[in-house]
């Protein structure tokens, strides 16, 4: 099966290349050229299977015309270690929790995934693959954690100094072996644009060959569809449900878009935002008008141009009309994530983190014109991975997991950068292989 550029459906590559690519050359963003249906039956059987057996289903489904299904196999058990379970937080409210993987994110499902695909294409090449990040925090780790020891594939982390938090740092710094993370005295869009810079330099490309780990890759973002089928196989009754997503370059999204187009019976879409809302604009108005972005408590939805847009778009043929009526969408300000942490909080003992909050107070606002439905909303980190806020809210102190705690005693280990392209292309030409 072939991959279609958004810009263009007739720029196709093989699953291999879109992947080792990233981002097409025109700019557009890799969709499959068709997404198989799960027959019911075998949808019903997904509710006395564990997620790590359904995951490995989907992927079957999704990547059955492009990769062997031993592969498949071998790649998806060993990405999806973990599970991601359902629970109810108030009648017919239910959190799926995406935070049990090694750096307490979803973002750990895409990137292993990822890590576990390129290592397979990776060996029938006799060159090694430089996967290039820029980070503002939770993708570093789960990238730098995901591809750990991954053989054939070198990984350089772009960090802004001084710009992560303690924590963040110590989960992008301490991993060694094939990761090297690099300390940029500059923004995290100079990390971006130094790395979109060495995408672009053909001299450099020539000699050495680069992918990105963001999820504009489709090996990032389509395994994500994996935990929307395990959250309506754990509701207790077999219905349509909602689901609301935290969002914010939206890959977390558009993968529920693709389980929906697989067949997951969900009724309805809700986004929920902080208040870089451009796409619950979007669909108020018709008019996309992407901004920079603004600081929140939820930082890692803190994106003014959010990348998967094009994705969501093509999905639905480019129709606001169409997008809107599958999808609802809502923004919340710090304060409402803080007030909404903390009656969750006080009326159930439930702890969100504020991204979780974001999607919590979405369903809530969402009205449906048929109660008795149940909702699920997405749990994408775990609070303690935003204590400081958390705590404040709260008024006591959080525990916090062993995962956290032991990278904070390791030594941090990083490479200072300019936020000069010319000195990060010497780097690159002197360090990657
Ligand atoms: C990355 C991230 C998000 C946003 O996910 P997108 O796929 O970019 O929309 C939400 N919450 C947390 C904790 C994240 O790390």
């Amino acid at each position: 099966m072939n991959y279609y550029s958004t810009e263009n459906n007739n720029l196709r590559r093989s699953l291999r290349d879109a992947v080792l690519e990233g981002l097409a050359p025109d700019g557009g963003l890799y969709m499959p050229e068709k997404i198989a249906v799960i027959p019911k039956d075998q949808l019903l059987s997904f509710r006395k299977k564990t997620f790590q057996d359904i995951s490995k289903e989907v992927a079957i489904s999704l990547f059955q015309d492009d990769l062997p299904e031993s592969e498949i196999i071998e790649i998806t058990e060993s990405a999806i270690n973990f599970d991601t379970p359902l629970i109810e937080v108030e009648s017919g409210v239910y959190v799926l929790e995406l935070f049990h993987g090694p750096t307490l994110a979803f973002k750990d499902v895409g990137a292993r995934f990822m890590a576990r695909m390129l290592g397979h294409f990776t060996k029938g090449l006799n060159r090694e693959i430089n996967v290039l990040v820029a980070t503002s925090g939770d993708t570093g780790s789960a990238v730098a954690s995901g591809f750990l020891n991954v053989e054939g594939v070198e990984v350089f982390i772009l960090y802004p100094s001084g710009g992560v938090s303690e924590l963040q740092e110590k989960q992008l710094t301490t991993m060694g072996g094939n990761i090297t993370a690099l300390e940029v005295a500059g923004t995290f869009d100079d990390c971006q644009r130094l790395v979109k810079s060495a995408f672009q330099d053909p001299d450099l490309t020539e000699k050495i060959t680069l992918t990105s780990a963001n999820s504009i890759n489709l090996a990032r973002f389509l395994p994500q569809s994996f935990y929307y089928f395990n959250a309506w196989a754990r509701l207790p009754e077999q219905t349509e449900f909602y689901v609301s997503v935290p969002s914010g370059n939206f890959g977390n999204l558009t993968a529920g878009l693709v389980a929906g187009r697989m067949g997951l019976p969900v009724k309805h879409y809700i986004i929920a935002t902080n208040v870089n809302d451009v796409v619950p604009e979007y669909l108020k108005s018709g008019k996309f008008n992407p901004r920079a972005s603004v600081p929140t408590i939820a930082n890692a939805m803190d994106v003014g141009n959010p990348s998967n847009f094009a994705r969501i778009l093509d999905l639905y043929g480019h129709s606001h009309k169409e997008i809107s009526d599958a999808l609802s969408a809502y923004a919340y300000s710090d304060d409402k994530l803080r007030q909404g942490i903390e009656k969750v909080y006080r009326e159930t003992g439930y702890l969100m983190d504020p991204h979780g909050a974001a999607g919590y107070l979405a369903l809530q606002e969402f009205s449906p014109k048929e109660p008795g439905i149940p909702g699920v909303f997405l749990e994408t980190a775990h609070p303690a991975k935003f204590s400081k806020t958390v705590e404040e809210v709260i008024g006591s102190e959080i525990s916090i997991p062993d995962k956290l705690k032991k990278a904070s005693t390791k030594e941090k280990v990083s490479i200072p950068l300019a936020a000069e392209y010319s000195e990060f292309k010497i780097f690159l030409e002197e360090t990657a292989k």
